[in-house]
Formats: C-alpha cells, structure tokens, sequence
C-alpha cells in the first residue's frame, strides 16, 4: 500500500519514535497523544481494519498482543495497569486504514470511553 503512511512507518520512509520492533510488528509513540503513554503498534504487513482480518491472521493478531504487553513493561506500565484498543471504521472513531492497537497508559482511564 504505497500511499498508507503506517506502511511508509514501517517501511522507515518517514519518521517516528519507534520503541519497538521485530519480524512482524512496529511499535512508534502516537503523533497526538492521548497519555502520558501513547504508542501504536501495527503490522508490518498492511490489513486496513479489523474486518479484513482472516483466520491467518490470528497469531499476528496475538503476536500484537504479547508486543504490546512487552512495551507496557518496558513504559513501567504492567502493575498500575493500561489500556488497549483497536478502533474499527467510523463509529469505532478508526482515522488511518492499517491496522495499529493502541497501548494507553500513565493515566487513569474512564469508562465507558467517549
Ligand atoms: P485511529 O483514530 O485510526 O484509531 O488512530 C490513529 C492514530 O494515529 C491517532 O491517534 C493519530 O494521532 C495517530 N497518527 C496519525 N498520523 C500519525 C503519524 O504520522 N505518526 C504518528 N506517530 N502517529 C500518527
Ligand atoms: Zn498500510
């Protein structure tokens, strides 16, 4: 997907904090964060929402997870605690087609979310 700029992310065509990385996944700090720690963490491979998913796609989904869980321990996160989410199409609030989980944290979250 030449014109995704998550693609061009993890392709390293235009910058971002990267705080993680390994054969499947990137993890960068969120432009516009919503917490004191805000990171994303996508696919290298493009998959533009959760509807596209396939039952492929179901331990890279894991391996998402399990990254995730890495940076929150590395951020100091893991026993105050933190949020995940993936954002889906437009009520879902989903603003750039590739796929990313969000990893919040630093701050109490409120529910239900807005
Ligand atoms: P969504 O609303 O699709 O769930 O989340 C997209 C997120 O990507 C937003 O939180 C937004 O701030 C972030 N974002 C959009 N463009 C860029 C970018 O070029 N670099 C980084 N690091 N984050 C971005
Ligand atoms: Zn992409």
């Amino acid at each position: 997907m030449s014109e995704c700029i998550f693609c061009k992310i993890a392709a390293g065509e235009i910058p971002a904090e990267r705080i993680y990385e390994d054969d499947l996944v990137v993890g960068f700090r969120d432009l516009s964060p919503q917490a004191p720690t805000h990171v994303l963490l996508i696919p290298r491979r493009h998959i533009a929402t959760l509807n596209d998913l396939q039952p492929q796609d179901e331990a890279l989904v894991g391996h998402l997870y399990t990254a995730a869980a890495k940076v929150a321990a590395d951020e100091g996160l893991a026993e105050r605690g933190y949020r995940t989410l993936i954002n889906c199409n437009e009520d879902g609030g989903q603003t750039v087609f590739h796929l990313h989980l969000h990893l919040l944290g630093g701050r109490r979250m409120r529910w239900p979310p807005g």
